[in-house]
């Protein structure tokens, strides 16, 4: 076979090699201002992360995402499985907001606030530097360190899953629920024991396996950069104008070369999490965590030079064009997110404190009664009880005339957020059928006059 067939002619993938296999990555720390600030950011998150669940905002969980009941709790608000368009508006209204912050400032999400950065070089990078040892020149390790002592990490790796696998848990069940999972036997509660292990696995693959193949293949945030930046974007970046050309610091013939600021030391692509050299400008991979910036600004001190070889820019800046704040993109994002955010505030004022929805069941549509002159429809009624307290519901017919309403309770309960569905019969004179349907219009009232009228076409004869 010619080998020369499989060589691959560039590098598709900072974290593959030639032949194929995982370049696994031991980025080495670079301390400076950024990693002190992303340390306080991320520590500060980490503890956000795990008290969001156990905060209560009116009485309700900051966030509770019950994927079963089709109820989200977000900051207070119970949005119901009723609550559709109010859903909808909040995620258009949260997805402009993340397209506008990348517009402004780039991948700051992803090397600041994202939980698998921030868990992965704040909690599990840490872990493993202390039992692997640190990473020196080359990303090498200082020392190579027994395998009894680096596998010592795994139970370390193996509690912080079980951490993150309970505060994940709590966002969709809450805490009170997973107290009680986790106080309980495993036998009397297998499944959620089940979803807790499954969890876990998971976890231990993205942070002791996948990592930074998260970023660079499985997420779709990353593979969209390309659309949401532009070229007034905050990146990070090589001002190669300074930089180049690169060369080390070696005498040729007793004179330092004439060279600029970049001495090729590769402390930029050392510690790189990603694995890329961001000398080669702006890639996909760039997460923008900074720690290139760091890197260099260390080297650059030691050779008294001035800092930001490496530095927080954009595109426009580097080419030599000046920026402007006012970019089609970035007016247009608030003014959507301006037009949302009216709507949702319109419809919050106007809303109602229960909900009613008229349904048609499966099965014949109408049966004729009393001598074929009475239609008899038989419909549903979904009622949502919004509010915290017991709420009582009044129907009525308004149409058409001579309609009359059959229920079993003719006066329908519903305790606290309760959602119920209720059988109608609907008995109307076959006289007010035109081509086999009738308009209906019911009033459902709640006991503090609160009305809502519903519509629908009952079914009947052609006459
Ligand atoms: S850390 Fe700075 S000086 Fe060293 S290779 Fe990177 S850009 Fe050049
Ligand atoms: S290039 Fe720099 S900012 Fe980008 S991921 Fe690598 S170290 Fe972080």
């Amino acid at each position: 076979m010619n080998d020369a067939l499989l060589k691959p002619e560039e590098q598709v993938l900072s974290t593959l090699r030639g032949d194929g296999t995982r370049r696994w990555l031991k980025p080495k720390l670079s301390r400076g201002t950024f990693l002190f600030w992303r340390r306080v950011v991320a520590y500060f998150l980490i503890l956000l992360f795990t008290a969001l669940p156990f905060i209560k905002i009116a009485g309700k969980p900051a966030i509770l995402l019950d994927i079963p009941a089709r109820r989200f709790t977000i900051f207070g608000y119970t949005f119901l499985p009723t609550d559709t368009l109010f859903l909808a508006l909040f995620m258009v209204g949260v997805v402009l907001t993340i397209f506008l912050i990348t517009a402004l400032f780039g991948r700051v999400w992803c090397g600041w606030a994202c939980p698998q950065t921030v868990y992965m070089e704040f909690l599990f990078r840490p872990i493993e530097r202390f039992f692997d040892g640190t990473s020196g020149r080359g990303g090498e390790p200082r020392k190579e360190r027994p395998p009894w002592l680096k596998a010592l990490k795994y139970p370390f790796y193996i509690l912080a899953c079980f951490y993150l696998a309970n505060t994940f848990l709590a966002y969709f069940v809450g805490v009170e629920t997973l107290m009680q999972w986790v106080q309980q036997s495993p036998l009397k509660h297998p499944v959620p024991f089940l979803i807790m292990g499954f969890v876990t696995v998971a976890m231990m693959l993205d942070f002791g396996f996948f990592r930074e193949q998260v970023c660079i293949i499985m997420c779709p945030y990353g593979r969209f950069q390309s659309v949401l930046l532009d070229k007034a974007s905050l990146i990070v970046s090589y001002d190669s104008a300074r930089g180049e050309p690169r060369g080390k610091l070696k005498k040729k013939g007793g004179e330092l070369p004439v060279l600029g600021d970049c001495i090729d030391c590769g402390n930029c692509v050392t510690t790189c999490p990603t694995g890329i050299d961001i000398r080669q400008g702006l890639q996909m991979e760039c997460i923008g965590c900074t720690q290139c910036i760091d890197a260099c600004n260390t080297v650059m001190a030691k050779l008294n030079r001035p800092p930001d070889l490496i530095r927080y820019s954009n595109q426009m800046r580097d080419q030599g064009a000046s920026t402007s704040l006012f970019r089609p993109r970035v007016v247009l994002y608030p003014l959507l997110l301006l037009m949302i955010a009216s709507m949702f505030g319109y419809l919050m004022l106007n809303k109602l404190t229960f909900n009613a929805t008229l349904l048609r069941p499966r099965g014949n549509p109408f049966t004729l009664v009393e001598e074929n002159q009475v239609v008899r429809n038989m419909i549903q009624v979904k009622l949502v009880n919004r509010t915290e307290n017991e709420m009582a519901f009044k129907l009525s017919v308004i149409e058409p005339t001579g309609a009359t309403l059959s229920v079993k309770e003719p006066e329908v309960k519903l305790s606290s957020e309760e959602m119920a569905t209720f059988n109608l019969e609907i008995l109307a004179p076959r006289s007010v059928f035109r081509a086999g349907r009738s308009p209906l219009k019911i009033k459902a009232e709640n006991e503090s006059g609160e009305a809502m009228i519903l519509k629908m076409d009952l079914a009947g004869p052609f006459n």
